[in-house]
């Protein structure tokens, strides 16, 4: 049905004039036109008919509960697909809502647009307080890449292809596209509103590198004794699999993989450094960064995680110029899209490439394999109730048998152990908590990992990370989605065992204890399970994973065995008091 004949079915004054489009079908026909197939929301005022006709006209409408997880979806729908995620909410609460997520995408370069309807402008620019009045714009502009107000029905196909351009190109990032209520309404001349939408063409352009910086950049890694390869989000968002497969191969550089770019090549590769890491980046003289920002998660360049100031050398491939220099010299920098500078750098190597010596290879190749030994017999403690290490070696296999699988993952123990001990083996199967260790994101990206891919989807939860966005079990059973949710209950952030120093409440960090979040599961209609060992943690995993329905598991995992903050406790400020003895 076109959006035409939907006016003239359900409004009978146009029917006279059959020749009408609206606002409402003018921004569906513009997403439509730019292949956008998918909308995650919350409907409300004044968006509500925009999701109902939007879902008549044939797209995806995936309705949340909040607009966190809507937003956190349509992120992660961005990274999977290179194509902007959409999420859609009401004005002021809900816009604020999505807002964390917005500001979430542009942080970890994933394309976004929040789309939220608004007040009326007269009645907000003078203040005179209307119906969740709020100057959503300026709110929006300084925590995204780009913002845009239409107020005429004429130029929605522009503002349209305005935020898909600036969500896509260079950097991906979020877009904030601002709609007042009075715009949806807006109706014009049918013809006229076809011809004012825009089709973006080639919205993510190549940007080839400059021959000399690919020169300088063979140069400085051809002088490595020690070289090695980090691969962040960016080389798995860029979707260039097998150009840098055969980079890593040809060139013969061990790699580390940074989170969100593990099975980009799988965590078994014999180059793969993934863990020697420590060795890897401390001992290295030459480093070729591809997609990886030299932010904290790589200790910005400097400090203890590597060698001697200077004595790493680090040539860095980023579509960002500015990201260059950030946080130390970049001797080489390489500006450009991931798979055109990976295919340039491949190119010039030809055929009398040197592969780096031999003893280095052996020493991150010796380190990785003490370091495998020493952690399995961890991962095979049948103790109960489990540690994490032992519920993580269960989930491990299960990984490996069913590579194609979306792991999502997020917590403080469940989300720094994970990492360490499942091995990915294929791009884009691994999505966590990303640039900023955002906690949240559990359910909306299970959500959109299911909707845009169809595979299956592991969520490894920590009870407290699980808590931020629980409520959307009830989204994944009213879609059927083949999720299986297993929350690592310890009882408490980070661990469940601390207490009230003054014996009133329970601490700040402890929840109910023996939770039973299977059941939350149970009241939408989901298979709950309930395990203390790693044998039926398999079992249960396994079932849910066969059935295809969603399915949480409670996996109880001993209160006393988390560690605080997991892997980065040292963030944390020490008082500067010292407790009198
Ligand atoms: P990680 O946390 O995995 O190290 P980051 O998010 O820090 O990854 O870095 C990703 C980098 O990748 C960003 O600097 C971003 O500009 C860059 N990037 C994203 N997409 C592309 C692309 N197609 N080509 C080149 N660089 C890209
Ligand atoms: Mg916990």
């Amino acid at each position: 049905m076109t959006a035409l004949a939907k006016i003239v079915h359900t409004t009978p004054e146009v029917e006279a004039e059959p020749d009408l489009t609206d606002g409402f079908h003018l921004v569906i026909d513009a997403l439509k036109l730019n292949g956008i197939e998918t909308i995650y929301g919350v409907p409300g005022i004044p968006i509500t008919d925009l999701g109902r006709m939007a879902q008549a006209e044939g797209m995806r409408v995936i309705s949340f509960r909040h607009e966190q997880h809507a937003g956190n979806a349509a992120a992660i729908a961005g990274f999977l697909t290179q194509k902007p995620g959409i999420c859609l909410t009401v004005s002021a609460p809900g816009f604020l809502n999505g807002l964390t997520a917005l500001a979430n995408a542009t942080t970890n370069c994933f394309p976004m647009i929040l789309i939220s309807g608004s007040s009326e402008r007269e009645i907000v620019d003078l203040q005179q307080g209307d119906y969740e009045e709020m100057d959503q714009l300026a709110i929006a502009k300084p925590l995204c890449k780009a913002a845009f107000r239409v107020l005429h029905a004429a130029d929605i196909g522009i503002g349209v292809a305005r935020a898909i351009r600036a969500a896509c190109s260079g950097r991906p990032g979020g877009v904030y596209l601002d709609l007042p209520a009075k715009l949806f309404a807006q109706v014009m001349d049918a013809e006229a509103g076809r011809q004012s939408l825009v089709k973006v063409i080639d919205p993510a352009p190549a940007q080839r590198p400059a021959p000399e910086a690919i020169a300088r950049a063979l140069d400085v890694l051809k002088s490595a004794k020690r070289p090695l390869i980090v691969l962040g989000k960016g080389a798995a968002y860029a979707q260039a699999d097998e150009a840098i497969r055969a980079l890593v191969e040809t060139s013969g550089i061990p790699y580390v993989p940074m989170s969100m770019a593990k099975g980009l090549l799988p965590d078994t590769h014999p180059l793969s450094a993934g863990a020697a890491r420590s060795t890897a980046l401390k001992d290295s003289d030459v480093v070729l960064l591809i997609g990886a920002r030299l932010n904290w998660l790589l200790s910005h360049g400097k400090g203890k995680s590597w060698g001697e100031p200077g004595s790493t050398k680090f040539i860095q491939i980023d579509i960002e110029p500015r990201e260059m220099d950030s946080n130390v010299e970049i001797v080489a920098p390489v500006v450009g899209d991931i798979a055109s500078c990976v295919q340039a750098l491949l190119d010039g190597m030809g055929k009398g490439w040197q592969q780096p010596p031999s003893d280095w290879i052996e020493t991150l190749k010796t380190k990785r394999e003490a370091n495998i030994a020493k952690m399995a017999p961890k991962l095979m403690s049948n103790a109960s109730p489990m540690t994490f290490h032992a519920a993580l070696g269960a989930l491990r296999t299960i990984v490996k048998e069913r590579p194609d699988a979306i792991l999502v993952n997020e917590g403080a123990n469940t989300l720094d152990l994970a990492r360490g001990i499942i091995d990915m083996y294929q791009p884009r199967k691994r999505l966590d908590v990303g640039t900023w260790g955002i906690m949240g994101i559990g359910m909306g990206f299970a959500v959109a990992a299911a909707v845009e891919t169809g595979k299956p989807v592991l969520c490894v939860e920590g009870d407290s990370a699980f808590g931020f966005s629980g409520m959307e079990v009830e989204t994944i059973c009213r879609y059927g989605l083949p999720v299986c949710i297993v929350v690592f209950n310890n009882n408490g952030i980070y661990r469940g065992t601390d207490t009230d120093p003054t014996g009133r409440d329970p601490a700040t960090t402890v929840f109910v204890p023996d939770s039973r979040y299977d059941r939350m599961m149970e009241a939408f209609g989901g298979v709950g399970y309930h395990v203390t060992t790693p044998d039926e943690l398999t079992r249960a995993v396994n079932e849910a994973m066969n059935s295809g329905r969603p399915a949480l598991v409670n996996a109880v995992i001993d209160p006393a065995a988390g560690s605080e903050s997991g892997n980065i406790g040292s963030l944390n400020p020490q008082s500067g008091i010292k407790k009198k003895k």
